[in-house]
């Protein structure tokens, strides 16, 4: 039976040595105890760094031993490896830059050789354990190389990736010295799962603009597989959360608490020492809310934790010096002997005391400059089992997308952060509690079990998607069938794209027009009056009336924007309308003016960009940075951005070719149907054909169509032997 195995870097345990002792402690994490779950079933198993670099064999093989009990494999890394690819490179490299801290990003030769080296002891490990069928979740930044790697070891797997944290813009991505890398190692996994849209939309534009692969609605064609990219956000436990709220234990110590604090207003803020997470400028707010705000000096004091982290690397001390003098700075000038403004501690606490914190406090504020999700504040949310309680949530944490009922505030403007203390000490409980309950019952909904299924939900999809999409190459006994549902046919439809499909593909319009064998060949199929033979095709009317004006045929041009029954004259499916031309009109002129060799042809409904003229390698690069500019124009305009063969087409998505075709078939109802077609713009076309018919790719194997053949000379060779039957 296939088995799921989550990876990520470190396990979900807390390993300590003591002499020949040795200690393992479950992790409390959401994430450790979301994925449970799975990887405690059956077969089922989480591989990962056990989070201490051991160098005795006996202990690396006890430790084998015991996690195996727990459905847990460890890789174990040296401590030049923890420095290099987790301190450095994943740490020093990746996390400033995914935050937007570019600044402060190292790039080290020596940090990306480690952290390659890494993945591939990952990949490794996985191998030995891993069979084709089997599902891989890889998680997170350390791990951005892996699913490439998985992917060429066992091509027959499911691979899912999730990052945890922020995707960054093109704009700051494209900084990294390895982005191409990156990038290509993530596209390995099948299905590609972010917190929020922006993240996502922001790793489409990377993709598109640094790895040249294109996307429709999140799926990206990675050189015929389809990856899918999407947004879901990862819940917490809530019930857990909401359990631990009403437990003895807590309210227990929450009397404690509060005896000794007294009955003033209390805020939390709880982060991990991180400058991603805005700690001096929350603090420097509040101090500003006591200068502006005296009245409220001895009555509201901030909970301040602040969990350890990374407190070795340089950035990370000076961090710490700087939070530990502001906070002397506002305690030493406006404490009081009975009131302390803020209650400070450097240390992690269990889940109880944390419990007791969030009952208690009338507000969490919540700043990060940036954060991929933020979990404490739905911590805060689950745990309010009165339903009062205001948030304060910075609008770059991930969590603000779906929390729009607190108090949103950008970390960056103080006075702002000044206004909504305010607001938020002040708010009447009636208002507290109606913003309260939407929260909850959207962190309710969407808790981590509900994100798990989802992943998984989204990976089968996809799979099953790319299944769709394998197509079997003709054979003599699939050609047999084909001939013999034709014979026995009175009524038949027979779909042909033209270039690339019944004709080699060539630039020069002179070149592609029918050739001798071709003209035999329509001359004979549409002569035969059971067939009523369609061409489908890009170009342009006029071209395709001129060239097949000999047949009784009908014509479907430009993808479906004019038709034409034999005999009859052109007309368009909708009222369409052309008004976007004229903009987009003066896009593609910039476009030319800037890359020689480029020019727009216009066509009634569409307006193409021609490259293929253009200097190799120029003529991509304008590609790349044309798309991503008529993406982000054509947004409410109803329009597709279609890449072809050295041509980009922009037209109104109204129109295609599936569309085109579906008005013959409900029209000519026929037992034979018959589809070729060679680029996907024909893949609309096959989508729309009933199951019964044939449908064929030309070139390539990775299609909607049922069969795929080589080129036009086998496309030819078919239609002959039809012809003869
Ligand atoms: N946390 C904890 N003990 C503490 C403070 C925090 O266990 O003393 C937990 C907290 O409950 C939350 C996590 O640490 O689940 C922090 O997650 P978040 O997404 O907010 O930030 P991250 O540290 O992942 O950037």
């Amino acid at each position: 039976m296939p088995k799921t195995i989550i990876v990520s870097n470190r396990l979900p345990l807390r390993l300590q040595t003591e002499g020949s002792k040795m200690t393992l402690t479950p992790s409390e994490g959401g994430l450790a105890t979301g994925l449970g779950s799975i990887y405690k079933k059956g077969d089922n198993l989480w591989v990962g760094w056990p989070g201490i670099a051991l160098k005795k064999d006996a202990e690396k093989q006890e430790v084998i031993k015991r996690l195996k009990a727990d459905n847990m494999r460890p890789v174990f890394l040296t401590e030049s490896e923890i420095e290099n690819y987790y301190e450095g490179f994943s740490n020093e490299t990746l996390w400033p830059n995914f935050h937007y801290f570019n600044q402060y990003a190292i790039y080290k030769k020596r940090y990306w050789e480690a952290y390659q080296k890494v993945n591939q002891k990952f990949a490794r490990e996985i191998k030995e354990v891993a069979k084709p069928g089997d599902t891989i979740w890889i998680h997170d930044y350390q791990l951005l190389l892996l699913p490439e790697m998985i992917r060429e070891m066992i091509p027959d797997s499911n691979i899912g990736f999730f990052l945890h944290i922020p995707f960054p813009s093109y704009e700051s991505f494209r900084i990294l010295p390895w982005r191409r890398e990156l990038l290509m190692g993530m596209l390995g996994a099948d299905f590609i799962g972010f917190h929020t849209y922006d993240d996502m939309r922001h790793f489409l534009s990377s993709v598109n603009r640094l790895a040249g692969f294109g996307n429709a609605q999140g799926q990206v064609n990675v050189k015929g597989r389809k990856v899918l990219a999407d947004a879901i956000p990862m819940g917490i436990d809530y019930d857990k959360y909401a359990g631990i709220a009403a437990a003895p234990e807590t309210l227990d110590r929450e009397k404690r608490y509060r005896a000794s604090i007294g009955n003033q207003q209390l805020i939390l803020s709880i982060d991990r020492l991180d400058y991603s997470k805005g700690i001096p400028q929350r603090l420097k707010a509040f101090e500003l809310f006591l200068e502006q705000y005296p009245e409220f000096n001895g009555k509201v004091s901030i909970l301040m934790i602040i969990v350890p982290s990374r407190d070795q690397v340089d950035r990370y001390k000076a961090l710490k010096e700087e939070i530990d003098l502001l906070v002397g700075r506002i305690n030493g000038q406006f404490g009081r002997l009975n009131w302390t403004p803020i209650h400070y501690f450097y240390r992690s606490f269990p889940l109880n005391a944390l419990s007791a914190f969030y009952r208690m406090a009338d507000v969490a504020i919540v700043t990060p400059f940036r954060d991929g999700m933020n979990l404490v504040c739905k911590e805060y949310i689950a745990s309010r089992l009165d339903r009062k309680g205001v948030l304060i949530l910075s609008e770059m944490a991930g969590a603000s997308k779906e929390l729009s009922d607190a108090i949103l505030i950008n970390p960056n403007n103080l006075n702002q952060m000044v206004d909504a203390i305010h607001e938020a000490l002040t708010m009447p409980e009636e208002k507290q509690i109606k913003h309260m309950e939407v929260m909850q019952s959207s962190i309710k909904r969407y808790n981590i079990h509900h994100w798990m299924d989802l992943f998984m939900k989204r990976l089968a999809y996809i799979k099953k998607e790319q299944q769709n999409l394998v197509t079997k190459i003709i054979d003599e006994v699939a050609i047999k069938k084909i001939i013999t549902s034709y014979k026995s046919a009175q009524k038949r439809l027979i779909f042909l794209d033209y270039d690339g499909t019944i004709t080699p593909f060539f630039f020069d319009p002179k070149e592609a027009m029918p050739d001798d064998e071709l003209k035999a060949i329509m001359k004979s199929l549409t002569a035969n009056k059971k067939n009523r033979v369609v061409i489908i095709s890009g170009r342009d009317k006029d071209t395709l009336s001129e060239w097949f004006a000999d047949y009784p045929l009908d014509i479907i041009a430009e993808h479906g924007v004019w038709l034409k029954e034999m005999g009859g004259e052109w007309h368009t499916i909708t009222t369409l309308s052309d008004k976007w031309k004229r903009d987009i009109k003066e896009v593609l002129e910039d476009y030319v003016s800037r890359t020689p060799g480029s020019f727009i042809e216009k066509k009634d409904y569409s307006l193409v960009w021609h490259y293929r003229k253009v200097e190799t390698g120029l003529g991509e690069l304008r590609t790349r940075e044309l798309t991503s500019h008529l993406h982000y124009l054509s947004v409410n305009k109803n329009l597709q951005v279609m890449e072809g063969d050295k041509v980009v087409e922009i037209k109104s998505s109204q129109i295609n070719k599936g569309i085109a075709a579906k008005a013959w078939l409900t029209k000519f109802e026929s037992e034979f149907i018959m589809s070729i077609g060679d680029d996907w713009t024909d893949e609309d076309a096959f989508l729309a054909m009933p199951k019964k018919a044939f449908t064929i790719k030309v070139g390539g194997t990775r299609s909607a169509a049922k069969y795929s053949i080589a080129s036009p000379i086998e496309v030819r060779g078919l239609l002959k032997k039809l012809m003869r039957t």
